[in-house]
């Protein structure tokens, strides 16, 4: 362990013998002046290459030190002249980043873009120099780090949402970018203090809320414990205070109990002649504060507060070991876990127990050999520990990593930021649970999965008709939440299919986008139903057999002319409305006949200078042509009125008046803002509902009434209600709002009239 280490633990107060702590004084010179505060303290420590060389050698022997070297100098001399914040010359914050990912077992890449990552943004070099200089790796990573660091995550989810995509797209494609990333925010927060205060919430929050979690999910455990304690310090500084103090005033008890443990421990190993070491820590500071709130415990009664680790050379001495403990000291129930036979996401593997120590304490026990041990503390570095090297190594061509190749996976499908962000959520920050198939296989799924979750987890077609599932043998709808341990056997049906509520039950990414995908090519398939039998329909209308060109193929004519890949593209471009079938066919005729005239629509003459059938509808839709539009039946909007439009699955826009009591349950990401177009002047149909009292002359006041205001009554009819009053129901032809509430209040004056109202039923408001 090196003085300049930014990750050794300071937390382990005591180990077995096999490890021993060297401790360099690092004599310190010359003065430095902070250009914010004008503090004057000494420099720190800034590592030189040869020290970054010794630790990249000890685990990689062969790597490309002089590589490394050339970067160390290239960086010195392109930052040479600029200083830190504290004072210090710039080169201490690339060269303590390039020593971190030394330390941590990165390759040479890594640790030459950690030298280099930030002389493309703060000086004069361009990545192309990078590339010729030090090769396409370290070019690479080094574009990497940039782009992420040009990304703000400021609070716009949205645009949060889209970073963060970025990001995880960036170390799909080589996950050295995070790590370098990772480690140059280690040592900013490590540097923290030199900033504004405000801008140390900013990126103490952001550390928290995203790089924390980035490193968790990494496996970069003491990355992450770094980054939650120096996040946590800023955020909350009372707490952190208070818990460091108590630390501090109860060291004594607790490192003697710390060595009481540590020596039964060892005195067990010896006996059963098992190898390894035993660690005892206080506990990170940051996992004490979540616990005290967790369980709302002051310090002083805060009982697991320190833990401690054995690592042992076989995996079988692990269970060994397990037992060994579990005799020694009472465990406590519901405490242990074996993360072993279930890793977590991460790769993570240990087991967990707690005990009831010697004196009545309760204390934590991990247990694993060394190479979990490696994984663990360095996550993804475990891999050039251990296996190849020397190439961009995509994170989702490693196992562990399955949730990043399901994410790149649906980052096809889902081109909403908001919707890929909230499945991302889940996916990063959300803790586990295992749940077990009929046959015992054990199964991953988030905290707030459902059984659909689940039965999609099985495979597609389970998912897809997933009727509900047996949850420890008693049937249960399939939108229960599953619990930790839960055996699940999914109960399909062959004619169930995907809805689109089902969207609302399932937590995972992959439910979602299975389910997604199903319902746009169901609605593929019924709009190009739609888009062919209106071809058909609106062909007959022109004396023309569009079924019949279709099979000889002339309409590929038209699949061409709209720019149409197929013809089924071409059907569904009209069954959702993105053109007319008029348009298409009067198109289509032109082309195979030159001379024919099209005939006009019959109904509705359209004026000569108003060519397109938006017109003929009386609406206009900003930046939509030729769309297809209904108006909605439950309320019948007239012009005038204020109105909203739906976008319809296969139907066009279908327009309801805003206040229509429907658009309320109505998805709303699919309304649009319509507007009418003045010049029109075709009858509107609308609806008025008239309550009356039973008298003789009651309907003859009325349709006078009607006559007068020049309304046409297409339909009429009549209810008698049991307190012996009449309710008739009119639909009328109205040219626009004003026309009809003029009307409505004519129809008030009527004698024996007690109440009108625009719709269906007095009721319906
Ligand atoms: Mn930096």
């Amino acid at each position: 362990m090196s003085h300049l280490s930014s990750l050794s633990n300071d937390n382990i107060v005591l180990s077995s013998a096999a490890e021993s702590q060297e401790k360099v004084e690092a004599p310190q010179t010359h003065m430095v002046t902070s250009p914010i505060t004008g503090e004057v303290r000494p420099a720190a420590k800034v590592p030189t290459a040869e020290e970054i060389v010794d630790q990249l050698q000890r685990h990689m022997p062969d790597a490309d030190l002089d590589m490394v070297r050339r970067a160390y100098d290239y960086a010195s001399a392109a930052h040479a002249g600029q200083l830190r914040l504290s004072g210090d010359p710039y080169i201490m914050h690339p060269a303590t980043v390039a020593y971190t990912l030394a330390e941590m077992g990165f390759d040479e890449h890594s640790v030459a873009a950690g030298l280099l990552h930030d002389t493309v943004e703060d000086t004069d070099s361009s990545i192309d120099e990078l590339d010729e200089l030090f090769g396409e790796q370290v070019a690479d990573i080094v574009d990497g780090v940039t782009k992420i660091n040009m990304m703000t995550f400021d609070t716009k989810e949205e645009a949060q949402a889209e970073n963060i995509r970025k990001m995880i797209l960036s170390m799909a494609h080589d996950m050295r970018v995070p790590v370098v990333k990772l480690a140059d925010r280690l040592h900013n927060m490590n540097t923290l203090d030199f900033q504004k205060l405000h801008k140390q919430q900013r990126i103490a929050k952001e550390t928290m809320d995203i790089y924390a979690p980035l490193a968790n999910r990494l496996g970069l455990h003491l990355f992450k414990q770094k980054l939650e304690d120096l996040s946590f310090r800023y955020l909350r500084p009372d707490a952190y205070a208070e818990i460091t103090n108590w630390l501090k005033d109860n060291q004594i008890v607790e490192r003697k109990l710390i060595s009481k443990v540590i020596d039964k421990i060892e005195g067990i190993m010896i006996e059963n002649r098992i190898n390894g070491r035993v660690f005892g820590r206080i506990k990170q500071t940051y996992s004490i504060y979540r616990k005290m709130t967790a369980q709302q415990t002051p310090l002083d009664e805060m009982h697991d507060i320190i833990a401690f680790r054995i690592i042992v050379q076989e995996l079988r001495d692990c269970y060994a070991m397990l037992g060994l403990v579990h005799v020694l000291w009472r465990p406590v129930p519901g405490r242990f876990k074996d993360y072993i036979s279930m890793p977590k996401s991460n790769g993570y593997q240990s087991l967990h127990t707690t005990v009831m120590g010697p004196e009545g304490e309760r204390i934590e026990i991990q247990i694993r050999t060394e190479e979990m041990n490696n994984m663990a503390e360095h996550g993804v570095a475990a891999h050039w520990m251990y296996k190849e090297r020397n190439h961009a190594i995509a994170m989702q061509d490693m196992p562990q990593f399955q949730w990043l190749r399901d994410l790149m996976e649906r980052q096809r499908d889902e081109t909403d930021s908001k919707e890929f962000m909230g499945s991302l959520r889940m996916d990063l920050f959300s803790d586990e649970i295992y749940v077990f198939t009929p046959k015992g296989s054990v199964k991953q799924l988030p905290k707030g999965a459902t059984s659909l979750d689940f039965a999609f987890l099985i495979h597609s077609d389970v998912g897809f008709h997933c009727v509900g599932a047996k949850i420890n043998g008693k049937l249960e709808p399939f939108a229960t939440q599953l619990k930790n341990g839960d055996m699940v056997e999914i109960i399909t049906d062959k004619n169930r299919h995907p809805h689109r509520d089902w969207l609302k039950i399932v937590k995972t990414a992959k439910a979602r986008s299975r389910i997604q995908h199903y319902l746009r090519t169901e609605e593929r398939v019924a709009a190009i139903a739609l888009g062919k039998e209106l071809l058909e329909k609106e062909g007959r209308k022109m004396d023309f057999n569009a079924g019949k060109a279709a099979k000889d193929g002339r309409m590929q004519l038209a699949v061409t002319e709209f720019s149409c890949n197929t013809l089924d593209d071409l059907y569904a471009n009209v069954g959702t409305g993105k053109l007319t079938p008029k348009k298409v066919l009067t198109k289509l005729i032109s082309i195979l006949n030159p001379k024919r005239e099209v005939p006009e629509e019959p109904i509705a003459p359209i004026k000569p200078n108003e060519p397109s059938k938006k017109a003929a509808d009386g609406i206009t839709i900003k930046g939509i042509e030729d769309t297809l539009i209904h108006f909605a039946k439950c309320c019948k909007p007239v012009p005038g009125d204020q109105v909203v439009g739906f976008i319809s699955r296969g139907r066009g826009v279908i327009v309801h008046t805003a206040d229509c009591p429907h658009v309320q349950t109505l998805e709303s990401e699919r309304l649009i803002s319509v507007n009418w177009n003045n010049e029109e002047s075709k009858p509107f149909p609308a609806q008025i509902c008239i309550m009356g009292r039973n008298a003789k002359g009651l309907l003859a006041g009325i349709s006078m009434a009607l006559v007068q205001q020049d309304v046409n009554i297409d339909s009429l009819e009549v209810s008698s209600t049991v307190d012996g009053r009449s309710q008739m129901n009119f639909t009328v032809e109205v040219r626009d709002a004003a026309h009809l509430y003029k009307t409505i209040d004519k129809l008030r004056a009527v004698e024996n009239v007690t109440e009108v109202r625009r719709g269906t039923s007095i009721a319906d408001d």
